[in-house]
């Protein structure tokens, strides 16, 4: 194994790799789908990752291709692989962080606990499913949903009909939780897993808006989610970073909700809190290079996501007053284009009193609210 990696996918993700990779002295070249895509600086093809051509000629010459997305179909990854290419994680692993459908029936078939589910086809299996649990039912889109589209809480068995005309979908019970979870672990191909803190996850509209690591009295549910994550990355034979969502439930049991096998927006805290961050460990994975420390450098991480506004200002607009009032603060810009509720960067403090690190890096993030 060389060391030239290939992402597939420009976005914040890939661009959080290219320090790393730097520092390792490891090249990163990146197939971004536009020009001026948030990891440009690494970008060296543009093109359309769903072309199997366009992936093939972009894979050629490096020793290893990974991802910024799971969005990449099954069949150009069977061309790579036919290749002889290595493609970290596998598609057979990557598979289930594609599908919903097919990640419940393998986490299922692994023992893993996870919501009641089904699979609904049609307004009938949907009102079956609601008359089975307590009249509600979360619909989830199998495929190509991501910051909760293509998640619907629904209560009437005539409200996903628009999904159904496409094909079937993935029902749930509606979980009461008392908080989401996010337990992170890195395994290379040799086998070796390595887990982080168990974090805390707030969502808002779907989307991630804060977590904090570690989270605040977990207790236990640290050991069970750790190994609930080791048992799943060797159960699926999963390579580089995998994200497992989870809900601790009203009874204070863990579900897990979903799965992402890539660096993970739960994970961001790592960079400037732990010994090795989600970036370095995954390209660290995918090289099957020995993995890092991944303990905490502070009592308290708190990550407070950036999202686009209105006004369409830049983070970096905002910095002559932001990194003035907050000087002990990290920011991240992902060079994006503002647009309402995109991803356009993070906050992160660290600390030791859990209630003054959270307060700072809110504080902090609130300078780039439109
Ligand atoms: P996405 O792929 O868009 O991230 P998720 O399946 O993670 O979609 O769902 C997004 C959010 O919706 C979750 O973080 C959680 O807040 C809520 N959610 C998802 N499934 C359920 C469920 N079965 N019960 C209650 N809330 C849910």
């Amino acid at each position: 194994m060389g060391s030239v990696i290939g992402v597939v996918g420009g976005g914040q993700l890939a661009r959080m790799m290219i320090p790393p990779a730097v520092a390792l002295g490891v090249e990163l070249r990146v197939l971004a789908e536009i020009d001026g895509a948030s990891a440009a600086l690494a970008a060296t093809a543009v093109g359309d990752y769903r072309d199997a051509a366009t992936v093939l000629g972009f894979a050629a010459d490096v020793d290893v291709v990974t991802f910024d997305h799971e969005h990449v179909p099954q069949d150009v990854l069977a061309h790579l692989v036919g290749a002889g290419i290595p493609v970290r994680p596998r598609p057979e692993a990557l598979e289930v962080a594609q599908d919903k459908l097919v990640m419940r029936r393998r986490l299922a078939a692994l023992g893993i606990p996870v919501p009641v589910w089904a699979e609904v086809r049609d307004r009938d299996g949907l009102a079956a499913f609601l008359d089975a649990n307590g009249g509600a039912a979360v619909v989830k889109t199998p495929k190509g949903g991501y910051d909760g589209k293509g998640v619907r809480i629904v209560r009437s068995a005539d409200a996903a009909d628009d999904w159904l005309a496409t094909g079937a979908v993935l029902a749930e019970e509606l979980v009461e939780f008392r908080r989401e979870l996010a337990q992170l672990v890195a395994r290379r191909p040799s086998g070796d897993v390595a887990a982080w803190p168990l974090a805390e996850t707030v969502q808002r509209d779907g989307v991630c808006a804060e977590v904090t690591a570690p989270a605040p009295g977990a207790g236990k549910l640290s050991d069970e989610a750790r190994d609930l994550a080791e048992a799943i990355a060797s159960g699926l034979d999963v390579t580089g970073v995998l994200a497992v969502e989870l809900f601790e439930t009203t009874e204070g049991r863990l579900l897990v909700n979903e799965l992402a096998m890539r660096p993970h927006n739960s994970g961001h805290w790592t960079i400037e809190g732990a010994v090795t961050s989600q970036f370095e460990q995954h390209l660290r994975a995918v090289l099957d290079l020995p993995l890092g420390d991944t303990s905490s450098h502070s009592p308290v991480s708190v990550m407070v996501n950036v999202l686009g506004g209105p006004a369409g200002a830049t983070m970096p607009d905002r910095y002559p007053d932001a990194l003035a009032a907050h000087p002990d603060v990290k920011f991240h810009s992902y060079g994006k284009t503002s647009r309402p509720g995109r991803k356009v960067g993070h906050v992160t403090a660290t600390g030791t009193n859990l209630d003054e690190v959270r307060a700072r890096a809110r504080a902090a993030a609130a300078f780039f609210d439109a």
